[in-house]
């Protein structure tokens, strides 16, 4: 039994100040024993949101890290700082770092085997563009970003991996995948991790759908079969967000 998660998104918006007193707002509307909830935050904010979530079953994650531990490398931050802090989740490969800051399969997957060389939890985030979509090559798309991804990762790390499907085309858009379309794709990866990592390891780990999640769709698509939770973006940075983990359950 794979408990729910719900992850939010917040990209870049917050100041520390205000990261802090929406964490504070929210921490014991989003806290629930059914479901692990998740605040996904920038850099700055790490700090005050975890103060703000201390004692808390909530939990922070950071948005992107390196995947070296140090170096010349201005302007990053690397899996263990954020291991240091105590930063049990990050997400890795979301499409807006493949699409405009040059993330490729091999840095998602570097990314991936460094956060969980530090116990990190990595949100690994896969999904078609509308483009491929129309072209039929979903399932040759999400195959080959899941095999690179995972490449080296041993089936008994699954359970601490957690991969979001986020089509690209709903994403920001108002236009989730239909309950079929977002648990298809769920099904297809997690067939793809039993034929290749076997049967364990495909139980095991989470797949969360991500894609113009709302409090209005969100039971619907958490409800089905493959799909473990969510990754959330616009809707998390708004109180409703509340209702989009409590549907979790
Ligand atoms: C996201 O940023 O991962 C996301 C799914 O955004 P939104 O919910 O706004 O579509």
């Amino acid at each position: 039994m794979r408990k729910k998660l719900v992850a939010g998104n917040w990209k870049m918006h917050f100041t520390p100040p205000a990261a802090r007193k929406f964490a504070e707002e929210m921490k014991t509307k989003l806290c629930t024993p059914d479901v692990d909830a998740v605040l996904c935050v920038p850099y700055v904010s790490l700090q005050s949101v975890m103060d703000a979530l201390a004692g808390s079953l909530v939990k922070v994650g950071a948005q992107n890290m390196h995947y070296m531990d140090e170096g010349a490398y201005t302007g990053e931050i690397s899996g263990e700082m954020l291991a240091s802090m105590g930063v049990p989740y990050v997400i890795i490969g979301h499409s807006e770092r493949r699409e405009r800051f040059g993330e490729t399969d091999t840095t998602v997957n570097l990314k991936t085997l460094k956060a969980l060389q530090h116990k990190i939890t990595p949100i690994v985030c896969v999904g078609e563009s509308q483009r491929q979509r129309r072209e039929k090559r979903t399932a040759a798309v999400l195959r080959k970003q899941i095999t690179f991804a995972l490449d080296e990762v041993r089936p008994s790390e699954m359970a601490k991996i957690v991969i979001a499907y986020e089509p690209i085309w709903a994403i920001g858009t108002g236009e989730a995948a239909t309950l079929e379309q977002a648990e298809e794709a769920c099904e297809m990866i997690r067939e793809h991790i039993m034929d290749n990592m076997g049967e364990k390891a495909a139980q095991t780990v989470r797949i969360l759908y991500g894609g113009s999640v709302t409090p209005e769709n969100a039971s619907a698509l958490f409800a089905m079969p493959n799909i473990d939770g969510g990754l959330v973006g616009g809707a998390s940075v708004k109180p409703s967000f509340e209702q989009v983990v409590r549907y979790g359950k």
